[in-house]
């Protein structure tokens, strides 16, 4: 039976804020996306999910969208945008709630003199997005810090997870593959040392200023597209099939690193995928080898 009864209609329509046929590329970082269904910001993502698993109403947890690539036929459901954003520091320990900016905890452990978490200055998404797929750069990841997340497991309610419990890999958890695939994230709480603020702040400037000069930050994209292949870089392996710069409509292989897809203006999620279907098949034909995406392609797409 479809969700959509008069009674889940009637529940979505009348929700707080609720938007109906709501744009979503506005809220990616590849400014591309056809529409939500419904669309909603919430600082409590935990009621309106439970209430869409109760009510069987499809949903989808938006962070900052910075890793996602979402249909041109938008989105079916109810999308839940996290804009939870509250912290606190106890000694070692800081708690996120899921909608805070990794880039701003970054800056926050920093200003309470801890260190080990300067590398999240590179992640322009939110808490949740970060444990989703265990983020991390300049060779350090989510893991190493995290002692602990919260959240909402469909059919078994609010959950606390142990590091352990989340199965944190490279760009990978279990909620992205494993045993808690559907999860919602509402909060995480991160383990540091005692370090010193001045000299924290110094290095978020230099990988800051690193960064800049070396990808392509100032475009509209998704950051890494691919996952690197084990032992091995998917930017020099674009590179060495050719596809620097290759074109499908207004997607572009970035010219500056292979690894990125640039939306040069009025890209479609189509035209996107294809140049990832494009760039899997050469470095497949050429190395033997299947590429995985690291951005995660959402919503309706034709079959
Ligand atoms: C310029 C640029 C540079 C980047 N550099 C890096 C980098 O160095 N390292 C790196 O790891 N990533 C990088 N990224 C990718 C991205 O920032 C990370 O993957 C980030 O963790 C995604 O978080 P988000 O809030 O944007 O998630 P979204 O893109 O909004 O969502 C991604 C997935 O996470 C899920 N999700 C989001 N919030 C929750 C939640 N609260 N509970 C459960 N699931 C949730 C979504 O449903 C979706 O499936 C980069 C992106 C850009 C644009």
């Amino acid at each position: 039976m479809s969700w959509r009864t008069n009674a889940n209609l009637e529940w979505l329509s009348a929700l707080r804020g609720v938007e109906r046929d709501h744009p979503l590329a506005r809220h990616t970082s590849f400014n591309i996306g056809g529409p939500a269904e419904f669309f909603v910001e919430t600082r409590d993502p935990a009621e309106l999910v439970e209430a869409c698993i109760e009510r069987g109403v499809p949903w989808l947890t938006l962070g900052a969208g910075t890793n996602l690539l979402i249909a041109d036929a938008g989105v079916e459901g109810l999308v839940v945008r996290c804009v939870s954003r509250e912290w606190k520091v106890e000694g070692r320990r800081v708690y996120a709630q899921a909608g805070l900016k990794m880039m701003r905890l970054a800056r926050i452990c920093a200003d309470h003199d801890l260190t080990g978490f300067e590398w999240a200055i590179g992640v322009p998404g939110t808490v949740g997005g970060a444990v989703y797929q265990n983020a991390g750069c300049w060779g350090s990841e989510l893991v190493e810090v995290l002692t602990e997340a919260e959240g909402l497991l469909p059919g078994r309610g609010r959950q606390t997870w142990p590091r352990e419990d989340l199965d944190l890999g490279y760009r990978s958890s279990a909620l992205r593959q494993g045993a808690l695939r559907g999860a919602l994230v509402t909060g995480a709480w991160i383990e540091l040392r005692p370090g010193d603020g001045a000299a924290s702040r110094s290095q978020m400037a230099r990988w800051t200023a690193e960064r800049n000069q070396t990808q392509p930050i100032r475009t509209k994209n998704c950051g890494s597209v691919f996952k690197n292949p084990p032992g091995d870089s998917a930017g020099r392996m674009i590179e060495a099939v050719g596809l620097k710069g290759a074109r499908e409509g207004a997607a572009q292989v970035s010219e500056q690193h292979a690894n990125f897809i640039l939306n040069l203006g009025g890209a479609s999620a189509d035209q996107v995928s294809r140049l990832i279907e494009r760039v899997r098949c050469a470095v497949r034909e050429r190395f033997g080898l299947d590429l995985e995406t690291e951005v995660e392609s959402v919503g309706r797409w034709p079959s």
